[in-house]
């Protein structure tokens, strides 16, 4: 414990945001990191606690106490070097976690939580400027062949855990960048993607074949998922060719809202508009940009995602951005009794929000309407949950300007075509059947074929997606090696 006296003597230190207007002009990373004095004293305000919750509310349970005390006293070789031993990238979930780990911190229960996100942050950021991330190739190789589908958080930790094990690892990706929806749907403004840049570099460096462009199985004809395969290989091939396989294609199927009118020009994907932007910013020439520009936005959807298309709208230059929540707006503040060390319900509001944006709740949208094809508006109406069901309240029904609607609403599962191509089973949600507490855990009911992150626990967080793509890779070492020393 660096400080005894820490968490009463200072207070919990926000890391800054650069002021609106200058950051609407772009969209690069706009947070500022902690320097060296203040990360000091959010790490001595850690209390070393006997039972660490924080540690536990980790999904990648981060060693947090002790990396604490490391910045404490200004260690940051050593810091970093914890802060790896649970975790491949730190520089993702240092910028875009929700950081569970805050809420369940005991300091959460009277008092502001240690500002553990913003410690990660300065870390591996630190870690990074001072070249001690390299590559770290295996001293042995095994021989056995793995293929790894899908290179998002998952695929990205799955693959670098069995290739630091001595598997020669091909990661394939349908799309033409590596990095899943950090690459394609989280906003550069979030994470700019020279960070999944760097990690692909050290990745080959590690001895992963990475290739992108490539479609494993099948995709739907008409599918609005993201794919820019110019080749095709057969899940028979794959499974023949490698010794294992390990299906980290995320749940990319996005929720529809089949109410009529949903067949009118301007109704699209959250995952139509975000990806075009990221790829714009990567320099990308596309023939016809879906934009936000002089528009009137309405956002469906509460969560990530919507709030995402909200940055987005706003940094096109939309006339008004207005984001659609059906649940009723939660409480400002969360009953910490209640729910501490838990995830707790509040009213979160996203940088995104602070930009410029109406959020209206416990709303629903019952129709859309247009002219000549394309969409003017939407009616909606206010409704009320009485018993778990959802009730519409009577002459509240409203008819709101829209342009463009972006379709927000969350993921259903991953695109069926692939799982079936393989042969693998879905549980009751659609996603891969794949259990994590078994003794065969990750394992599919194909023989040799495994299966991590989104596609099989359903949509969810990169600090999931990382846990799981870890875990997966020591499953997959036990089963080609008979045991392993990658750690749980
Ligand atoms: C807009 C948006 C914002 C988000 N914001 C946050 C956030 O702020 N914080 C957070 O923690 N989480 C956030 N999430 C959730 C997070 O991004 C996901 O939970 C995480 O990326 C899942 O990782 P994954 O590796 O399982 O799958 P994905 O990231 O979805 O990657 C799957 C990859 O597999 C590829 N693939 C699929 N099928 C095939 C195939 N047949 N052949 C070849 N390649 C294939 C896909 O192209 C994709 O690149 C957000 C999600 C979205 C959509
Ligand atoms: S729960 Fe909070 S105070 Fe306790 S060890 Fe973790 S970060 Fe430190």
């Amino acid at each position: 414990m660096g400080k005894i006296t820490g968490f009463m003597e200072f207070e919990r230190i926000e890391e800054g945001y650069k002021p609106v207007a200058e950051r609407l002009k772009n969209y690069k990373e706009f947070v500022i990191g902690l320097d060296d004095a203040q990360a000091n004293k959010q790490a001595a305000r850690c209390m070393d606690c006997g039972t660490p919750f924080c540690n536990n509310g980790c999904p990648v349970n981060n060693i947090i106490p002790d990396f604490n005390d490391l910045v404490f006293r200004q260690d940051w070789k050593a810091a970093i070097e914890v802060l790896h031993s649970t975790n491949n990238f730190p520089e993702f979930t240092g910028r875009i976690c929700p950081a569970p780990c805050e809420a369940a911190c005991t300091l959460n229960v009277n008092e502001e939580a240690v500002g553990i996100k913003s410690i990660e942050h300065a870390i591996i950021d630190r870690a990074w400027s001072e070249g001690w991330v390299v590559a770290q190739p295996p001293k042995n190789k095994t021989g056995k062949k793995v293929a790894v589908v899908g290179s998002g958080p998952a695929g990205l930790a799955a693959s670098q855990q069995l290739a630091r094990a001595g598997h020669d690892v091909t990661l394939f990706e349908k799309n033409d960048r590596v990095g899943g929806l950090l690459r394609y749907g989280i906003p550069d403004f979030k994470m700019e993607k020279t960070h999944i840049d760097r990690r692909a570099e050290q990745l080959k460096a590690e001895g992963v074949t990475i290739r992108t462009g490539v479609l494993i199985g099948d995709m739907p004809k008409g599918s609005k998922v993201t794919n820019w395969a110019k080749e095709t290989i057969s899940a028979e091939t794959l499974k023949s060719e490698f010794d294992a396989v390990v299906l980290t294609g995320g749940s990319e199927q996005s929720r529809d809202l089949p109410v009529p009118g949903r067949e009118l020009d301007g109704i699209h994907f959250a995952m139509e508009f975000l990806p075009q932007q990221n790829k714009v910013n990567a320099g990308d020439k596309l023939k016809a940009q879906l934009r936000a520009d002089g528009k009137h936005v309405i956002v469906i959807g509460g969560g990530d995602t919507g709030s995402d298309c909200v940055g987005t709208s706003n940094r096109h230059g939309a006339v008004s951005v207005t984001q659609f929540e059906v649940m009723p707006q939660p409480p400002v503040e969360e009953n910490r009794p209640m729910t501490w060390p838990y995830w707790p319900l509040k009213l979160r509001t996203s940088s995104s929000h602070d930009e410029g944006c109406e959020r209206v709740f416990a709303i629903s949208t019952k129709e859309f309407i247009g002219e000549k094809g394309k969409v003017t508006g939407l009616k909606t109406v206010q409704v009320e949950w009485k018993d778990g069901k959802m009730v519409e309240v009577a002459g509240s029904e409203k008819i709101l300007k829209a342009d463009l609607v972006l379709l927000a609403m969350g993921f259903v599962n991953p695109v069926a075509t692939v799982l079936e191509a393989f042969g693998v089973d879905k549980d009751a949600r659609g996603n891969a059947k794949a259990l994590t507490e078994t003794a065969a855990a990750y394992t599919t009911n194909v023989p040799k074929v495994f299966a991590a992150g989104d596609m099989r626990r359903g949509q969810s967080l990169v600090v999931w997606a990382i846990r799981e793509g870890r875990q997966a890779a020591r499953a997959v070492d036990e089963f080609l090696m008979g045991t392993s020393a990658l750690p749980r």
